[in-house]
């Protein structure tokens, strides 16, 4: 399941045909599953049509292709960029972690910092849910873990701990790894709690 955890960034060409994308206008995104996670495709809505694909996508969302913005100079670097430690945590690819990955995913997605595009339900009930962040549109593929209700406020306490800077990465994830270990007597909950 880990390696499924994934960040893919936008294309700036389709994929098809490999002309540009037109800033402003709409873009059809998918993610194809390959033996090392996902490959993801950006292209012209007439190329999605049109192109020859012998494969079925894993997801596939309709958007609007924005051009990268060139950074001002003067502005310094923001110490923290929004959606920054979700990125850091999804490279890091801990097991331990991935409560803290799906609510801090769905606390960017209230902060409008993430847009959820698709969702799948795995034979295990647990939900692969893909974002894209409306800012940069590197998709984001995330485990919901189904969790339950009575953990989520800990997690939450966990996730505000490290936007704050009170918890290093490693902290959290010595936390997160007892805790999950004292669940696994829990009989398992079928009710989403998202
Ligand atoms: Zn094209």
């Amino acid at each position: 399941m880990s390696q499924e955890w994934n960040i893919r960034s936008r294309g700036h060409v389709c994929s098809f045909c490999q002309k540009p994308l037109v800033d402003r206008a709409p873009v059809v995104s998918a993610l194809k599953e390959s033996a090392d996670g996902y490959e993801r495709f950006d292209c012209h809505p007439e190329c999605w049509k049109t192109a020859d694909r012998d494969w079925e996508p894993f997801s596939q969302w309709d958007g609007v292709y924005f051009a990268p913005v060139k950074e001002e100079k003067k502005e310094p670097l923001k110490k923290e960029d929004a959606g920054e430690i979700l990125r850091q945590l999804i490279t890091l690819d801990d097991p331990a972690m991935k409560n803290v990955v799906y609510v801090l995913a769905v606390m960017h997605e209230r902060s409008k910092i993430l847009g959820e595009r698709d969702a799948k339900e795995q034979p295990d009930h647990t939900i692969i849910r893909v974002y894209e962040h409306r800012k940069t549109g590197e998709s984001f593929i995330v485990l919901d873990p189904r969790l339950r209700l009575e953990n989520l406020s800990s997690v939450q306490q966990e996730v505000l701990a490290l936007l704050s800077g009170t918890k290093t990465l490693g902290e959290v994830s010595s936390a997160e790894e007892s805790q999950s270990d004292a669940e696994q007597a829990a009989p398992p909950e079928t009710e989403t709690t998202a």
